[in-house]
């Protein structure tokens, strides 16, 4: 198969390949997604196929609006789903509630609840609106891979796979979008993402983060995950001594990936990649970081990373994922 790249003209023709059962690539403000009729159980089913995604992780469903969220979900929404999606919808914010299934149980990983969010992206809601059904749709990636915040990315891993990809120019967070189960009395943060823990509080105090022992409950979390080629060795620390004693020990053969710091010139490297001066800045470029270093075929990616506050944590927890190694002081 053919795999062409087209621009925002394209979407008509997008919209025309999901309602026959097709996968379409589209830009979120997140990452990009790849797309499908999210009522079509053998759509589906393609996109495990094509990304090599495990069975048992469920797909995220992308809807317009909050109208929408109630046409999938069980009895009266949860009061805390109704706050969030109030507040942080459209945008990248995902809520977890109980499904009424009209979406079919591969999609839900066989789960009684669906996870649903309503991108803010022009794209997005067109193709949307213009299935008139919700789309479910994971990060097009090769399971396993960095997420893709670029057209080009998607088609570095998924060429041949699918018939179109929309390209809407590089996703504005860059990284996955927050993911809040609101299936519980005290609601629980199953994976940080694009809106941070502190701004979620202001609207649900009760918020709770996710643990090692809630973790299953959001089975993507437990794979490997978002990691490039190259073993990542994460340095936890912006002690310039420290990183500069952590970069001596690894030689000259790594890449280094950092926010803009002191530890740019800590130490002899291959190359180095900025994540900027903030942590949106650090969100947008993450991902592309990852796929440029491996570009190098270094012995080691290196990253320099020690923020958890707002975006921080989605960063510290998608290395988490991705790294082999981390060196702490
Ligand atoms: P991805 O779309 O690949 O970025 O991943 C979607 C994330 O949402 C994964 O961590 C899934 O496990 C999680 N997820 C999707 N549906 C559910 C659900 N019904 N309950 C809990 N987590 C879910
Ligand atoms: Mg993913």
């Amino acid at each position: 198969m053919h795999t062409r790249i087209v621009g925002t003209e394209g979407i008509a023709e997008a919209v025309a390949v999901l309602r026959a059962g097709g996968l379409v690539a589209f830009p979120t403000e997140t990452v990009y997604g790849l797309g499908a009729d999210a009522t079509n159980a053998t759509a589906c089913a393609e996109i495990f196929r094509v990304k090599g995604r495990p069975a048992d992780n469920p797909l995220i469903l992308h809807v317009s609006g909050a109208a929408d969220l109630m046409a999938l979900t069980e009895g009266p929404l949860p009061g805390t789903a109704v706050a969030l999606t109030q507040r942080f919808w459209p945008g990248p914010l995902t809520v977890v509630v109980r499904s009424n299934g009209r979406i079919p149980a591969l999609v839900r990983a066989g789960l009684d609840t669906v996870a649903v969010r309503a991108p803010n992206h022009p794209v997005a809601q067109a193709l949307i609106r213009g299935l008139r059904r919700p789309v479910a749709a994971p990060s097009a990636n090769r399971s396993g891979r960095p997420s893709p915040t670029r057209a080009a990315d998607v088609l570095d891993d998924l060429a041949g796979r699918l018939a179109i990809i929309v390209d809407g120019g590089m996703s504005a967070a860059g990284l996955e979008s927050s993911v809040v189960d609101c299936t519980t009395p005290q609601p629980v943060l199953l994976r940080p993402g694009a809106i941070g823990y502190e701004r979620l509080r202001e609207t649900i105090p009760t918020l709770a983060m996710s643990g090692s022992g809630t973790l299953a409950r959001s089975p993507g979390m437990k794979y490997r995950h978002y990691a490039p080629e190259a073993p990542v060795v994460w340095i936890r620390s912006h002690d310039e001594r420290f990183v500069r004693h952590a970069l001596a020990a690894r030689g000259p053969d790594v890449v280094l990936i950092a926010p803009d710091g002191p530890w740019a010139e800590a130490g002899e490297v291959k190359r180095i990649i900025g994540l900027g001066g903030t942590l949106e800045e650090a969100g947008r470029r993450f991902y592309a970081a990852l796929r440029e270093a491996d570009r190098e075929h270094p012995a080691a990616i290196v990253v320099v990373w020690d923020a958890t506050g707002g975006m921080g944590l989605a960063i510290s927890n998608r290395l988490t994922k991705a790294s082999a190694e981390m060196v702490v002081p």
